[in-house]
């Protein structure tokens, strides 16, 4: 009989998922001898018998891999048989280099749900059941190899059932790290608000969802951190959280207790389904169903709920005993980073929180809960954290040396980035006080261990203000790339989309609140025509000033005033300029003088505009609620268009403010204009339109969704505009606006029927949150162009 050996390399997310236990299995079930081991570069085997069976054991090996493994290349060669008849898993190799991937956190498998259920078995309602396809990764890795001393749950010692059940090749929990029992592993303690034991006996987990039924706030110790958790229908829970949070408007999620609970609060499609129950179980999106049983201060003045399903056995246990809904949003106050240290939270959370439900488990990184929605299909990431991170994004073309990228201010997240991979870090937050800066160099000095990542070119962003720039700024030995807000956000959307680097320019629609242009203004309406190596600034918004800068951004009705100044009208008469009498003249007097009144090609600032005029909102309690409000007031059956000019740019304006771009802006500001002058859109003309319908009594949800037809209709303008010029049939979206659906769907619809490929974001989120990405992909072209994989600026 023939027998051939072969030898097999398996790379990706191959490590901690079950991998060996799986190959040993297979292998055997066959009737091939050899061995299994992991080592840095992943797993690798060698199995020997005829050819049919080592076939076969190939064919399979792809085919019925363990749920968390995440393939991403299986190499094989031939070798001499050497006569074996068993098969054997092997000690694991030294660790010289760190190469392989660690798994995200995972939501609890069938399996371990049926054990978590039966009172049979010995981890019957135990909080903390996992197995090999399910559980805690990233949160608990305190370094590689992915081994349990080199976790958090180092301090618990194995009992013999689990030590026993952790050594056989044919248990579920064969080499799974956090595996444990009620016997040894973590226990669930209910603390009062002091952080002493709450008075009384009981099961802390029943006490605990008691409380909830109660209208009580309990802090709740999860995977990432700690959650405030409330009773979703109790009006008064609801409101008592807000207040004691500080947190005046922006929505809560809500954890509901399967996909049939979610069903009663909320339109839930195939495509969010998938998503509600996917083993990253992210915070979903979802259209609210009229008369759904939920506080009305749980979102207030939104359309849509967040809801999640339980990733955890404790969040199971926990809704099944609560028997309804629960609010379960982030342990913090205001805008603060979410407490995941037990001493933090037990002090930050003291005047929030009742109790708290704890536990002896420690969280090893904050992270968030992730947040996505269902678009055409597919995921359309918000935040990007908890259950996806640290899971790489592949990148054609790679990285030709490894790039550290700092991303951007504003949800905050950094990248590190070799060979094919970008790892994207999870949701660090706004780089506006101590805590969260801390949480992004920390971040970053982790991912570097655990990734193996010594960044040769460090990418940031050109504002100098931003705290992750001065942090790029402030690094030795390393090549400096700066690159332009809006290009990033371009290139985010290529590389989320696998764009090859060799694949041509494409149209790039950026539309956000602000980002620093290359010519020192604030840009954020903008009509790129880019690729990874650089970009031209084709069209624009037509700048309008920023009047009180910041103040600006907090009162939507300044931009009011200086739109309607653009437009050359009068507003005395107007609601707007009466609710803001005491200050109007002295801003509109600010926007004409152009003193303290920075000018902006902001499309988020063009939405804030126009929501204040029709009284939508005049001063916003989170980013972007302006413009969200503006998105839910409009009548969906609304077809009429506002419409918007467009006009060349005069050529020295547009000389000036190429020459004004400053030498770290020509690193990223490539080629010269090409055919077509570039363009402005006169944003006030929509502006005039919206005024003149509210002084003809036209209802606001009318003029709000002849506003966003009109901003669609002149994206569409605009790239059938630069397709005759520059010849390009392929746009990318992205930019914070990008999150309005109704302008998503309608721009997307548009250029469809216009023959563009138009290209959206998937992976990573269209705000900043994806910044780092797009920063990362272009200091790789950067580095591919230059002679010898030298930046141009070294
Ligand atoms: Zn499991
Ligand atoms: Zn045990
Ligand atoms: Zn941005």
């Amino acid at each position: 009989m023939t027998v051939i050996r072969t030898a097999i390399r398996v790379e990706g997310i191959v490590q901690g998922v079950g991998f060996r236990p799986f190959v040993y299995s297979l292998a055997t079930g066959l009737g091939l001898g050899g061995l299994v081991g992991n080592d840095v570069d992943g797993v690798f085997a060698e199995v020997e018998g005829p050819p049919a069976a080592v076939g076969e054991f190939l064919r399979r090996l792809a085919a019925e891999a363990p749920p968390l493994a995440s393939i991403e290349r299986i190499t094989t060669s031939a070798m001499t048989p050497a006569g074996a008849a068993s098969f054997e898993i092997v000690a694991s190799g030294p660790d010289g280099r760190r190469r392989t991937l660690v798994a995200a956190d995972t939501a609890t498998c069938a399996d371990c749900l049926r054990e978590l259920a039966d009172p049979a078995d010995r981890r019957y309602r135990y909080p903390f059941i996992n197995c090999t396809n399910c559980g805690p990764r990233f949160t608990i890795v305190r370094d590689v190899p992915y081994d349990r001393p080199l976790t958090t749950m180092a301090g618990f010692a194995m009992c013999d059932l689990c030590s026993a059940e952790y050594h056989d090749p044919a248990d579920r929990r064969y080499h799974a790290q956090p595996t444990c029992c009620p016997a040894c592993g973590p226990r669930l303690t209910l603390l009062a608000a002091a952080g002493h034991s709450l008075p009384g006996a009981g099961d802390p987990l029943d006490r605990a969802a008691g409380l909830l039924r109660d209208g009580r706030i309990v802090a709740v110790k999860g995977l990432g951190g700690y959650h405030l958790a409330a009773d979703a229908a109790c009006e008064d829970a609801a409101a008592e959280l807000r207040a004691r949070k500080h947190r005046e408007d922006k929505p809560f999620a809500v954890l509901a207790a399967d996909l049939d609970a979610a069903r009663a609060l909320c339109a839930v499609g195939d495509a969010a389904a998938t998503l509600l129950t996917s083993r990253a179980r992210p915070i979903v999106l979802l259209p609210r169903l009229r008369g759904a049983s939920v506080a009305a201060a749980t979102a207030p003045g939104n359309r849509d709920l967040g809801i999640m399903l339980p990733y955890t056995p404790l969040h199971h246990l926990l809704i099944q005993a609560v028997g309804r809904p629960v609010v379960l949003t982030s342990g913090n106050v205001s805008d603060e980073p979410i407490a995941y240290r037990d001493e933090d939270a037990l002090s930050r959370l003291a005047g929030i929180a009742d109790a708290f439900l704890t536990h002896d488990r420690p969280i090893h990184i904050r992270t968030d809960d992730s947040v996505t929605r269902a678009f055409r299909g597919r995921a359309m990431p918000l935040r990007r954290s908890r259950g996806y991170v640290p899971e790489p994004v592949v990148v054609p073309g790679g990285f030709p040396r490894p790039v550290l990228a700092c991303g951007a201010e504003l949800k905050n997240t950094f990248c590190l980035a070799k060979e094919r991979h970008a790892f994207v870090s999870h949701h660090i937050g706004d780089l506006e006080n101590v805590e969260t800066l801390r949480s992004f160099t920390e971040g970053i000095e982790h991912f570097r261990r655990l990734f193996d990542v010594a960044p040769r070119v460090v990418a940031y962003d050109l504002h100098p203000e931003y705290l992750s720039t001065k942090y790029a700024l402030d690094l030795d030995g390393v090549d400096l790339v700066g690159v332009q807000h809006h290009h990033a956000h371009i290139a985010s959307c290529l590389a989320d989309n696998g764009w090859p680097p060799d694949g041509g320019r494409v149209i790039g629609v950026a539309f956000d609140g602000t980002g620093y242009g290359a010519d020192g203004t604030l840009w954020g309406g903008e009509f790129l025509v880019a690729d990874y190596a650089g970009f031209e600034r084709a069209g624009h918004l037509a700048p309008v000033p920023l009047p009180g800068g910041q103040a600006a951004i907090r009162q939507p009705w300044r931009m009011t005033a200086a739109y309607l100044e653009a437009a050359g009208l009068e507003a005395e008469h107007l609601d707007v300029a009466r609710r803001n009498a005491s200050q109007w003249a002295a801003v509109v007097s600010m926007a004409r003088k152009g003193v303290n009144a920075p000018l902006t090609s902001s499309a988020g600032r063009l939405f804030d505009a126009v929501a204040a005029l029709i009284g939508v909102r005049g001063t916003i309690n989170y980013e972007g609620q302006a413009a969200i409000e503006l998105e839910q007031r409009a009548d969906p059956g609304e077809r009429g268009a506002y419409r918007a000019g467009l006009e060349p740019v005069g050529p020295d304006e547009h000389a000036s403010l190429r020459r004004a771009a400053g030498p770290a802006a020509e690193a990223t500001a490539g080629p010269a204009p090409g055919p077509g002058r570039p363009f402005q859109v006169r944003g006030a003309d929509l502006m005039r339109a919206a005024a003149a319908d509210l002084a003809a009594g036209v209802p606001p949800a009318v003029i709000a969704a002849r506003f966003h037809n009109g901003v669609a209709a002149t994206v569409e303008a605009a790239c059938l505009r630069l397709r005759d010029s520059h010849a390009l049939t392929t746009v990318a979206l992205s930019g914070g606006v990008f999150q309005n659906m109704l302008l998503l769907t309608q721009v997307v619809t548009r250029l469809e029927s216009r023959g563009f490929t138009v290209l959206t974001h998937s992976r990573v989120p269209c705000n900043d949150g994806g910044i780092s990405l797009g920063q990362a992909a272009i200091a790789a072209a950067s580095d591919r162009r230059a002679p010898g994989g030298q930046p141009p600026d070294s």
